[in-house]
């Protein structure tokens, strides 16, 4: 790695975010598009019905970004990151139709959150893989957010890759890799199956278990507990308030995966802080 001050690697490390929170947004917008076209025509396969004839949802890659509402193309200048949108006044260029607050929310988080990992890990190889994990975080919280799906092509990639990259090791050794991605799965299958056994409900999706999987692989199974209280925190917090401000239903369901997901980054950047003090606090040290 070149020679450069830790704060101009912050700085970039910031701009890159807000670019790929750009794509982000895109994949969180397209993915679950991609994917309920794709389930569509295998049930259509499966009861031999007539073939499907409409076009596949855009791909993720392939086609500009367009307005939602008056499909017009969007320029340059309009699809910089944060900027473009807060220039256009959150609203279209040309129809005026409100653009949602999802497509900053989503870049200014990615900003943020990829310069707090440089910050915390330096310029290093380290730190790119906390990037992949923190970008892929993010997409599925934004895609559990609108869907309530936590799609296999995001869970699955970042479980393999927390397992490969134990091989090295760079976070966890493997045999920490491989209790943390079966048991992080296994917890939360119990309890999906108590729960339901208990109540007949769905507490939880498959995906919950596979991200937590994922997570268990990337930081060892002593982080599991941690991450889980700290996700039910977050959760109760977050959902707790959208009930008490009436935005949300308290029978409709709450994604939890945002949760999990959000205790994940927290304990992969601050764990260790975390755990001392609390050590420190309750005289354990
Ligand atoms: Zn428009």
């Amino acid at each position: 790695m070149p020679e450069m001050p830790l704060v101009v690697w912050i700085s970039l490390a910031g701009v890159l975010g807000l670019v790929v929170g750009s794509f982000l947004n895109v994949v969180i917008l397209r993915l679950p598009e991609r994917m309920a076209a794709g389930w569509r025509r295998e049930a259509r396969d499966i009861l031999e019905l007539e073939v499907d004839s409409a076009p596949l949802p855009p791909g993720i890659v392939r086609e500009p970004s367009h307005c939602p509402q008056c499909k017009h193309p969007l320029s340059a200048a309009d699809n910089i990151p944060l900027l473009g949108w807060l220039l256009l006044g959150g609203r279209c260029r040309y129809c005026k139709a409100p653009i949602s607050i999802q497509y900053p929310l989503v870049e200014l988080l990615s900003g943020v959150l990829s310069a707090v990992i440089v910050w915390k890990f330096g310029p290093s190889w380290s730190a790119l893989a906390g990037l992949a994990l923190t970008w892929t975080l993010i997409a599925l919280s934004g895609i559990d957010f609108r869907t309530q799906l936590l799609p296999d092509q995001l869970t699955f990639p970042l479980l393999w890759l927390g397992l490969l990259l134990s091989l090295l090791p760079m976070f966890v050794d493997t045999r920490s890799a491989i209790i943390g991605a079966a048991v992080g799965y296994l917890s939360l299958w119990s309890v999906y199956w108590v729960f339901k056994l208990l109540t007949g409900k769905d507490g939880m999706g498959f995906g919950d278990f596979k991200l937590l999987a994922a997570l268990g692989a990337w930081m060892g199974p002593v982080s599991l507990l941690p991450m889980i209280l700290l996700s039910s925190l977050i959760g109760a917090l977050i959902g707790g308030s959208l009930i008490v401000l009436r935005r949300h239903q308290r029978e409709l369901p709450m994604p939890f995966g945002p949760f999990i997901a959000a205790a994940g980054w927290v304990w992969f950047v601050a764990g260790h802080e975390l755990l001392q003090g609390y050590m420190q606090m309750t005289g354990l040290r």
